[in-house]
């Protein structure tokens, strides 16, 4: 071990000094929670061009998306659901206090349902097939072209703001529904595969007032190995 000089040892204390004066380092008692965080887009915004601009997803991820966090989080400061996870508080939502619900409700669906959506999407170009467990459930349906149109009947049907899906239900066949505003399907414990966004910040810039045409297009982005393994993961359980 070689011996410090005067002059390391008079850096070496200055750089302690300095190290002193920097804000104190969080303890554990006043350590916070890391708390809910905006996940990464899967893929560039212009990924999914030309049926989904890049403008939109860029507004749709860093703003709308990045807002239900940030207001969750909010929401859920200082109480016990801040630890939870969301799934569970979710599902559990009935269990929240009138004065936080509705905020919870809002946002942490907000969180919930964005995060399925930017996974169910791909480029067109990897669009893919659904698996042919889920092929024999769509025909079980009636087939892809009446899915479809039962999506795009729930898309239309839903005034105002909210989302399509097709879920998988207790009895383990594919179900169309929507719901309102940015309720979570897991609120009613119906297990989405697949939700189009019906929000008008989803498709306002390219599409304006024509969400049929939006909810058409969509299909060419849908992900079917995302759906396919959704499906999968909802009849297990
Ligand atoms: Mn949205």
């Amino acid at each position: 071990m070689s011996a410090l000089t005067r002059r390391e040892l008079l850096i070496a204390t200055g750089a302690g000094a300095a190290a002193l004066m920097l804000p104190k380092l969080p303890t554990l008692a006043d350590d916070k929670p890391a708390g809910f965080t905006l996940p990464a887009l899967p893929y560039p915004f212009d990924a999914l061009e030309p049926h989904i601009d890049a403008k939109t997803m860029e507004i749709h991820h860093d703003r709308h998306h990045k807002a239900y966090v940030d207001n969750l989080n909010k929401a859920v400061a200082g109480t016990e659901w801040a630890n939870k996870p969301l799934e569970e508080i979710l599902r559990g939502y009935k269990e929240i206090p009138d004065k936080i619900r509705q905020a919870i409700v809002n946002n942490g669906g907000g969180h919930y349902n964005h995060s399925f959506f930017w996974q169910i999407m791909a480029p067109a170009s990897k669009s893919g097939q659904p698996s042919s467990e889920l092929k024999a459930a769509i025909d079980n349906f009636g087939g892809m072209d009446k899915l479809k149109q039962e999506v795009l009947a729930k898309a239309l049907a839903r005034f105002g703001s909210g989302w399509a899906w097709v879920v998988v239900g207790e009895n383990k066949a594919l179900n169309v529904i929507n719901t309102p505003n940015q309720d979570a399907t897991i609120m009613t414990g119906a297990k989405p595969i697949l939700g189009i966004d019906v929000w008008e910040h989803a498709y306002y810039l390219k599409y304006q007032n024509k969400r049929n045409d939006y909810v058409n297009a969509w299909w060419n982005v849908a992900n079917w190995e995302a759906i396919s393994e959704n499906y999968a993961q909802a009849i297990k359980g």
